[in-house]
């Protein structure tokens, strides 16, 4: 059987979702007027409820997307379109973060519409708040950074930046895609402008999200249309997917601090058996507090990446080998070019699903498929002896 270690990538829709889901599939478009319509309606506008008090803001601040990459370009492009700044707006991002963030930044650089200072991370891949503040300007007019690492599972210090931002009247835009599952996302507490989240990080399915923009932020939209949501994102309710993003919000939030405790047991009973293993060690944050309880980010010393893929492929463990890609590629990854993480990389990340007979199957497997891969990677590089 496999074992799944790829929550990070997409975890499985919670029950309370699939209730939800099928609840609704039939649901008539939310904005008619009829009885139907309206009932529809109904479901969207309580999902927004349950979304606005696990985030701990407004209903009015929550806005529906297709997930965390249409939730971060809203954020990005929508807060920079909508500024009116003197001259080319300035924006500061770091070079840890997702593409989903990265890409619109490098995107609206590139066409000169902005100009932009990308904060280094540590080598852990956390980002000090300090090197963020010093590279606000008087043209800042957004400052993204991530609450925490998709690959690292580094965690930032994002309240300290919000209380710094806020008095300055500089937007801060948070990715917490990776968050939502493990801690505590609080946009009050935060004290951001926007924050991104997507549904298939923590049970709801795939295809469906949710931005924070908090009311009096002037965002532009990305697409015009019939001005459904604030006219900030037009087009019809997606009924169904966004009842059972508020469905699976709401459990994994009830679960949450249980989940944490258990994943962290789960890493960091994992984390000790497999860098005794000659040659594999751990990336990222040393502190628990800085690092997510739902990954383990392990570098393998001399160990081809599609060797990797391949072997744990045959194993049955499904996992993030070297760095996947939109295109499923493997691809350098930036995170780990920013922070200069040795080895080839391998991101097991788990999840409301993962039980301790699973943990304890996959340290076995790990065990003999990196123990092989590290010696015939080392025997490999000494060359054949004559
Ligand atoms: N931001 C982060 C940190 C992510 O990990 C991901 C997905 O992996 C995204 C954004 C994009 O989310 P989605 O797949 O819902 O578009």
């Amino acid at each position: 059987m496999t074992i799944y270690l790829d929550h990070a990538a997409s975890t499985p829709p919670r029950p309370e979702a699939r209730a939800a889901l099928d609840a609704c599939l039939d649901a008539a478009n939310a904005s008619s007027t009829h009885h139907a319509g309206q009932q529809a309606r109904v479901a969207v506008e309580a999902s927004r409820e349950s979304v606005a008090s696990a985030l701990h803001c407004s209903p009015h601040d929550v806005v529906f997307t297709s997930g965390g990459t249409e939730a971060d370009n809203l954020a990005v492009k929508g807060i920079v379109w909508a500024s009116t700044t003197a001259g080319v707006p300035h924006v500061v991002t770091t070079a840890v973060e997702h593409a989903a963030v990265a890409e619109p930044v490098r995107w609206l650089a590139e066409r000169g519409e902005i100009t932009c200072t990308v904060v280094a991370p540590r080598p852990d891949g956390c980002v000090d708040p300090e090197a963020v503040l010093a590279a606000v300007r008087t043209d800042t007019v957004l400052v993204s950074v991530m609450a925490a690492n998709n690959e690292l599972g580094s965690v930032n210090d994002i309240a300290t930046l919000g209380a710094e931002l806020g008095p300055r009247g500089v937007p801060l835009h948070t990715d917490a895609v990776q968050a939502v599952a493990t801690l505590d996302v609080d946009a009050e507490a935060w004290g951001v402008a926007a924050l991104a989240t997507s549904g298939h990080k923590f049970g709801a399915p795939q295809g469906v999200g949710a931005a924070v923009l908090r009311r009096g932020l002037p965002v532009a939209p990305l697409s015009h249309g019939g001005g459904q949501d604030r006219g900030v994102r037009s087009g019809t309710f997606a009924a169904a997917l966004d009842a059972a993003f508020g469905a699976a919000l709401e459990a994994a939030v009830g679960d949450r601090a249980a989940l944490a405790g258990r994943l962290r047991g789960f890493t960091d009973r994992m984390e000790a058996a497999l860098t005794a293993i000659d040659g594999v060690h751990r990336n990222g944050p040393t502190t628990a507090t800085e690092r997510l309880a739902s990954h383990l980010h392990l570098g393998l010393e001399a160990v081809d990446d599609f060797a990797l893929a391949l072997e744990l492929d045959r194993a049955g463990i499904a996992a993030s080998a070297g760095s996947a890609c939109g295109s499923g590629a493997l691809a350098p990854s930036r995170v780990l070019a920013a922070t200069g993480a040795p080895g080839t990389p391998l991101r097991l990340t788990l999840g409301w699903t993962t039980t301790a007979d699973e943990v304890d199957e996959a340290i076995d497997r790990l065990g003999d498929v990196l123990a092989g891969l590290v010696e015939r990677g080392r025997r490999a590089s000494v060359g054949p002896v004559s």
